[in-house]
């Protein structure tokens, strides 16, 4: 079977859940085929690691190092791969690569111009990347919205694929809205009509539209809209606003998608999601309940903890568990009186020392009063420096990004760190293994000798203070390979106190939740 390719691109507005749609295509035709997701952002960073979590979410981090968009996440938990750093196609990204080309001089003397040179290589980056990971189907995603000016290219570039792979190799998907206005009380199908005019100006024609709305596309508008658009009318779908997005796959089943897809692309017909279905029938009937508190400084915008909470929805539909998370925004925690409302804290990564002197305070409650902590990235720092104040008597301990002038710097810049000047994707990034101590918590949750989880840090728990943490009781329960790096840490007598230097929500699946998420939880509830 030649590569199949789905191509999927949004109208009237941002926001609809591109991402989550190209998830949940793939996870309808996941069962016999190998799916690679692919995105294409229009804008100019080479990558997002550099941009505010206020701005544009979380960076999720994969296992090669690459920083990309929060999508990857969703394409990730969905569809069960490890996505790699070249499935991420920024127009920066293609700017370079032309560049570099130009500089080589492999233009020949050609005037290197936006169409063919740039579309070219938009599409041979995405050929390369199919065959190399031999796919049976890309699903590549266009960022942003038609009639954006940066995304031209990639539309450009999307067109002209329909002909280098045969048409009947290629199908696209375009995501619009259907508002129902105040007092009007109807679905409305003009906005649709009109991005998908946007569309069709351009050459590409869709063979399926997924209309987001409030409630169910009735026949009348699917009508409306199939004969304005020239679909087939089953071939509009509802994108339903729901609470849980993981009952986004099983909607669009619903809705004939899985169906509509397997004709037009002549592949299998899928069977239906038996095994999802049942994790999102766990996570609506819980029989328990739990609150857990999430002290972060970016709590306005719950995108930049996406992973975390999809970490704890994947456990919720393994314990059959309802988790409130409590927002605290840390900057400036006095008062932890919280505490005493909540089954276990959370401390998730950041940067910088705003907020850092609350999240200390409220860590130092939480070991004190024998309530389960998880610490993540930051929150590893961070108890090491409260363990090291507290427990240590190490008066003023603190990171040296906190405090440069600190008398026990117990969290600094790794070595390697030191002379680096530049701040795109310079971390230490992406999946380092840890060996995991016998007999500690950490091991028996993961099970294992070993732990590989995701990183994207520049400091550590400065070794010079490894001897005196380990005697006054604090437990290393993974380090490095070569045994210099802290990976995991916990305090043996406490219910769960338990942190690490990565960031093991960006790995947990609905089929694998992450052990640590896991046992945090599982604790919470005791
Ligand atoms: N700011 C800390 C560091 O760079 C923690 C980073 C994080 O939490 N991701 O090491």
């Amino acid at each position: 079977m030649p590569t199949k390719y789905i191509i999927v691109t949004g109208g009237v507005l941002s926001g609809l859940g591109k991402g989550i749609a190209v998830a949940s295509i793939g996870r309808l035709l996941l069962s016999r085929l190998k799916i690679i997701p692919i995105k294409c952002d229009g804008y100019l960073n080479v990558d997002p690691g550099t941009m505010n979590p206020f701005e544009h979410g979380e960076v999720f981090v994969l296992d090669d190092g690459a920083e990309v968009d929060m999508d990857f996440g969703h394409y990730e938990r969905y569809l069960n791969v490890n996505c790699k750093m070249n499935w991420n196609l920024t127009m920066g990204k293609v700017f370079d690569m032309v560049r570099q080309k130009e500089r080589r001089g492999d233009y020949l003397g050609k005037t290197v111009q936006y169409i063919p040179h740039v579309t070219d290589m938009i599409k041979d980056h995405i050929f390369k990347v199919a065959k190399e990971e031999s796919a049976d189907l890309v699903i590549v995603e266009i960022g942003g919205t038609v009639g954006d000016i940066e995304n031209e290219l990639f539309l450009e570039a999307m067109r002209q694929m329909r002909e280098d792979v045969g048409r009947k190799n290629i199908v696209y998907v375009h995501l619009t809205y259907v508002p129902i206005p105040y007092g009007v009380n109807e679905q409305k199908s003009k906005p649709t009509q009109q991005s998908v005019n946007l569309l069709k100006q351009r050459g590409i024609f869709p063979d399926i539209i997924i209309g987001r709305c409030s409630e169910l596309l009735t026949p009348a508008i699917k009508n409306k809209i199939s004969n304005f658009c020239d679909v087939d009318p089953e071939a509009v779908i509802t994108g339903l606003d729901v609470d849980d997005i993981y009952e986004i796959p099983l909607i669009f089943e619903e809705e004939g998608l899985a169906e509509i897809l397997h004709k037009k692309l002549n592949i299998y017909s899928p069977p239906k999601l038996r095994k999802w279905k049942e994790f999102v029938e766990n996570m609506r009937n819980p029989d328990k309940e739990i609150t857990v508190a999430m002290c972060g400084k970016y709590t306005q915008l719950e995108d930049s903890y996406a992973s975390i909470i999809e970490s704890f929805n994947h456990c919720s539909a393994h314990l059959r568990c309802k988790i409130n998370l409590e927002w605290i925004e840390t900057t400036d925690v006095r008062d932890t009186s919280f505490m005493e409302n909540v089954d276990g804290v959370v401390v998730p990564g950041g940067f910088g020392h705003r907020g850092s002197e609350g999240k200390i305070e409220i860590i130092r409650v939480a070991r004190e009063r024998n309530i389960p902590f998880l610490g993540l990235c930051l929150g590893l720092q961070l108890a090491v420096v409260e363990f090291a104040r507290h427990v240590c008597g190490l008066e003023g301990a603190n990171s040296t990004e906190m405090d440069a002038e600190t008398p026990y710097p117990v969290i600094d810049i790794l070595p390697e760190q030191r002379e680096i000047k530049t701040k795109g994707g310079t971390m230490r990034l992406g999946a380092y293994t840890a060996v995991l101590r016998k007999g500690t918590l950490v091991q028996s949750l993961y099970n294992s000798s070993e732990a590989s989880e995701r990183h994207r840090h520049r400091y550590e728990v400065n070794p010079d203070y490894h001897q005196l943490l380990t005697e006054k009781g604090m437990v290393f329960s993974g380090c490095s390979e070569d045994g210099r790096l802290v990976e995991f840490i916990e305090l043996p007598d406490h219910k769960f106190f338990t942190a690490t230097q990565a960031h093991p929500e960006l790995k947990s699946r609905m089929e694998f939740p992450s052990p640590l998420f896991y046992g945090f939880v599982k604790a919470c509830l005791s």
